[in-house]
């Protein structure tokens, strides 16, 4: 963790950075890498964003910064925000001059003056955020650490520099960031900072939406991705950002039968599904799963606790979750809607049997998503018997072998039925009507029941003679 100061020289050892150091002494400023670059070069991580602060004009160091890269530069300034650019191939720098921000309670927006470096580091949100190291000739690569930044980074802490009541008030996503760093990196609140965060969590509500989106993004792309939500859930920001989740909480006992704790389960099954992907919308549809469980939770004195339809009712609950969180609505939501609704679907197969038209089915509705709606079945076994775990695994691998032999053999994925609309209106001089719909579905049927092989000529003489019982005749004939 300790590096010493000829190891940090060798992480500042880029030509970028010496140019930067060359400019900032030519212009008689102080200039320090400081933020995240810097703390992931103790944490052994790569940083892509460079933050470079100066004592001083940002806006100055950067245009001469530009000039020395000469013509493979683009410099882009950001006057109001006293904020520029520098990028360079695959290089981006980021300026911005040292400040002080000071914030009063009713405007989210601070007043900034120019400060001092320490002015500047006593603004960041963590101890481990705010380490910066000088990039002048004679301090080359000096850390500055005034919060004892290291330690923390040793010892695993998240912790505020100045008083948590304040950082966070002043600035409420760092509640956000605070859960999301610690999802992250697999660290620890402080108690105190933690104990602040629960006393301003109510401050989130003057924070966007998408910002908490983005947030939330990041603590899902974790490795552990459950960390985050624990934590939101102890800090009481769960209930004001997602309170449907919050809603899966807790056991209900009737004549001595509970039900399991559903939103335990559910960041089982989230972290499991994290350890066999990391795509983002596979992991939302792990948490949304069953979302739609509380809703439709009943005691029946003969079965238990049953939650009919519930991934119906979760499919139904979710444009309104994701519009009031503007998580987005596009495919991604459709994608998120068809894991939920879908996902009972391959454990009842397992449970009950695999036939061919029900696999058929299955990858009819599923298509090229069948295969992220296994491994969210797979993640979703969270029983704690290991023998049931064991049958349940292998049914699957049943279904899976079953599923990729019925798709090599009828090719029923992304199955366009082989008549179209177009051709039963024409053929039977029909307008767009409900015989119509009727002819079609039933031809789809019998595709996926078996009864007929996908082809085109089996299809229209299956649908002349189902038209025929319906008493319908081809254009030209008489039935
Ligand atoms: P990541 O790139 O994973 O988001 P990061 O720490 O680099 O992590 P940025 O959002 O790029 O995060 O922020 C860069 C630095 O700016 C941080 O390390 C921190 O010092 C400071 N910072 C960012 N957001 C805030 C904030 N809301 N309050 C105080 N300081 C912040």
């Amino acid at each position: 963790m300790y590096l010493t100061e000829q190891e940090l020289q060798s992480h500042l050892s880029s030509p970028s950075f010496r140019l930067v150091s060359e400019a900032a002494d030519e212009l008689g400023l102080e200039a320090y890498v400081i933020g995240g670059y810097v703390r992931d070069i103790f944490l052994n991580r790569h940083s892509k964003d460079i933050d470079i602060v100066a004592v001083g004009s940002g806006i100055e160091l950067a245009k001469a910064v530009a000039r020395k890269l000469g013509k493979r530069a683009t410099l882009s300034v950001f006057k109001n925000f006293g904020t520029a650019q520098v990028k360079a191939g695959d290089l981006e720098l980021e300026f911005v001059g040292a400040r002080r921000e000071s914030y009063s309670h009713d405007s989210r927006k601070p007043i900034v003056e120019d400060g001092t470096l320490e002015d500047d580091q006593n603004r960041r949100d963590f101890t481990i955020n705010a380490l910066a190291l000088c990039l002048n000739k004679d301090r080359y690569g000096e850390l500055i650490d005034p919060f004892g930044g290291l330690d923390d980074m040793e010892d695993l802490i998240i912790r505020t520099p100045l008083d948590p009541d304040i950082t966070f008030s002043d600035d409420p996503l760092r509640m956000m960031r605070a859960v999301r760093f610690a999802t992250q990196l697999g660290f620890f609140i402080d108690p105190d900072t933690f104990d602040a965060i629960i006393r301003n969590r109510e401050r989130i509500s003057i924070i966007s939406k998408e910002r908490i989106v983005d947030e939330l993004n990041k603590i899902m792309l974790s490795p552990k991705p459950s960390i985050g939500f624990e934590l939101l859930d102890k800090s009481g920001l769960l209930p004001l950002i997602f309170p449907e989740l919050c809603a899966l909480k807790g056991v209900e006992m009737i004549e001595g039968i509970g039900h399991k704790d559903n939103f335990a389960h559910t960041l089982l099954v989230l972290d499991q599904l994290s350890r066999t992907t990391d795509n983002l919308w596979l992991r939302w549809s792990a948490i949304f799963h069953d979302i739609g469980k509380p809703a439709t939770k009943r005691f029946d004195p003969r079965l238990g606790w049953t939650f009919h339809s519930h991934n119906f009712i979760g499919e139904k609950m979710i444009p309104a979750i994701f519009r009031r969180m503007k998580l987005p609505m596009n495919e991604k939501m459709k994608y998120v809607q068809k894991m939920v609704s879908l996902h009972m679907r391959p454990i009842v197969l397992a449970d009950e049997g695999v036939t061919d038209s029900a696999i058929r089915r299955l990858l009819f509705d599923a298509g090229d998503d069948i295969d992220d709606l296994m491994l969210l079945c797979e993640a979703d076994i969270t029983s704690k018997n290991p023998d049931k775990v064991r049958r349940f695994l292998e049914n699957f691998r049943l279904v899976r072998s079953k599923l990729a032999e019925i798709e090599e053999k009828d090719r029923v994925r992304n199955f366009q039925p082989p008549v179209s609309g177009e051709e039963i209106m024409r053929t039977f001089g029909l307008p767009p009507s409900r015989p119509v719909g009727t002819l079609k579905e039933s031809i789809k049927n019998a595709i996926l029941d078996g009864v007929i092989p996908n082809e085109y000529e089996a299809a229209r003489q299956y649908m002349l003679q189902k038209a025929a019982k319906m008493g319908l005749a081809p254009v030209g004939q008489t039935c």
